[in-house]
């Protein structure tokens, strides 16, 4: 089998990189690092909005959706280029809410949230975890309580990315208290302006921002719930495996290696034995990124897949960064890239799910093994 790129994908690349020199230069690179690879700040909001203008927010939704009607594996070379110059991603409402929305949302639904994300008029922030349900989403206990013509949401949530600049809440609250955990679950769409919300900072190491959001008796219109009530944690899961696709990218781990070959002066038999490991693992993570773009592309849904580029390149990221920090001159570009990779590596193995989490995935969805005994 021949995994190289062919010319029509070789051309994607470059078209992407030329971007990329035009637009994103020096200033946009440190802006994108001090804020965690969000597209938060004043220069990588322009930035987004020339991403807009070339229709590559929604590089993958059908054009009938006035998307571009790309391939998802186009949307992972993008992402995957993206991240080795350090430039914000696609964010999570293009790449995990819409796809969603346009799997499940009814006609009204689709017409009302997907232009309006496509011009960048809707941004969301994730609202799935809160104080007492973060791996066990399920057990969450913020709610919605149908009022007439509103919904009346109520309760907390914690880290919520992006809530400082979302217009919106992509919102997974409790309909039914009264039905078994996982089936009592709605998705609604919460304008972060609406009277009763308030998004409170949190710092977390490395510097970068995230958020508790508090709701109380927040009023939504009843078209804001979006396909139907009670089915809420088909939708979460759906878009957290949209979600998993992109967190796996490579690009950033095979800059920081390119900086380090750059770098290194003294090749000792134990260096280029460690260089060498180090690249059939990068080469490895890009092989299961491929896979689970690909599957998109068929109309599968990568789900145990997901879970392994997760795992995989995140722990990689932690591992590659150490290792070249050992190697290199601390004065370095590349180390600098690494203390930065190290940093990010952490909240990377959280967001999205926890790394133990994911493995219970794999083995679970992918591999069929029971459940734990002690769960
Ligand atoms: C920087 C950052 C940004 C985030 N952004 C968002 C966001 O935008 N939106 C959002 O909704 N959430 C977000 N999250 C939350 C993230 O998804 C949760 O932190 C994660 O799901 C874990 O939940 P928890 O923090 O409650 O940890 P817990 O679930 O309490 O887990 C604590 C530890 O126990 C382990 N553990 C728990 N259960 C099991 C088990 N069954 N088997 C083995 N080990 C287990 C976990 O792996 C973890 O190591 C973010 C988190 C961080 C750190």
């Amino acid at each position: 089998m021949d995994f190289a790129l062919d010319e029509h994908h070789q051309a994607w690349v470059k078209e992407v990189r030329e971007f990329l020199r035009a637009e994103f230069d020096v200033e946009a690179e440190e802006e994108s690092r001090r804020r965690g690879g969000e597209a938060s700040g004043p220069v990588l909001r322009k930035f987004r909005a020339k991403m807009a203008k070339r229709g590559w927010l929604a590089l993958t939704w059908p054009v009938g959706y006035g998307g571009s009607g790309r391939t998802t594996f186009e949307q992972f070379l993008l992402m995957d280029e993206f991240a080795y110059w350090g430039a914000p991603a696609i964010d999570l409402t293009a790449s995990a809410v819409a796809p969603t929305i346009m799997r499940f949302g009814t006609d009204a639904q689709k017409k009302r949230w997907l232009p309006a994300i496509l011009s960048g008029e809707v941004e969301c922030a994730i609202g799935y975890s809160e104080p007492d349900a973060g791996s066990d989403l399920a057990s969450l206990r913020t709610s919605a309580r149908r009022d007439g013509d509103v919904w009346v949401v109520n309760g907390e949530k914690l880290w919520n990315t992006g809530a400082e600049f979302a217009t919106h809440e992509w919102l997974v609250v409790r309909t039914d208290p009264d039905a078994p955990k996982h089936k009592g679950l709605s998705v609604v769409m919460v304008p972060i302006d609406a009277p009763g919300v308030t998004v409170q900072p949190i710092v977390t190491w490395g510097g970068i921002r995230t958020n508790a959001v508090h709701f109380e008796d927040v009023r939504v219109d009843a078209d804001a719930l979006i396909g139907a009530e009670n089915d809420g944690w088909r939708y979460v899961t759906t878009a957290l495996d949209f979600e998993r696709v992109s967190i796996g990218v490579t690009g950033g781990l095979r800059r920081l290696y390119d900086e380090t070959l750059r770098t290194i002066t003294s090749y000792e038999v134990d260096v280029r034995h460690g260089l060498a490991e180090l690249s059939v693992k990068i080469e490895n993570a890009r092989l299961l990124n491929y896979r689970a773009a690909w599957m998109v592309d068929q109309g599968l849904m990568p789900n145990a897949e997901a879970s392994m580029t997760k795992v995989v390149t995140t722990e990689l990221q932690a591992s590659l960064s150490a290792a070249v920090l050992e190697l290199v001159d601390p004065t370095s570009f590349a180390a600098e890239l690494a203390r930065h990779l190290y940093r990010q590596a952490p909240y990377l193995r959280f967001g999205g799910g926890t790394n133990e989490i994911q493995r219970d995935i794999i083995a679970q969805r992918g591999l069929g093994l029971p459940r734990g005994a002690s769960r």
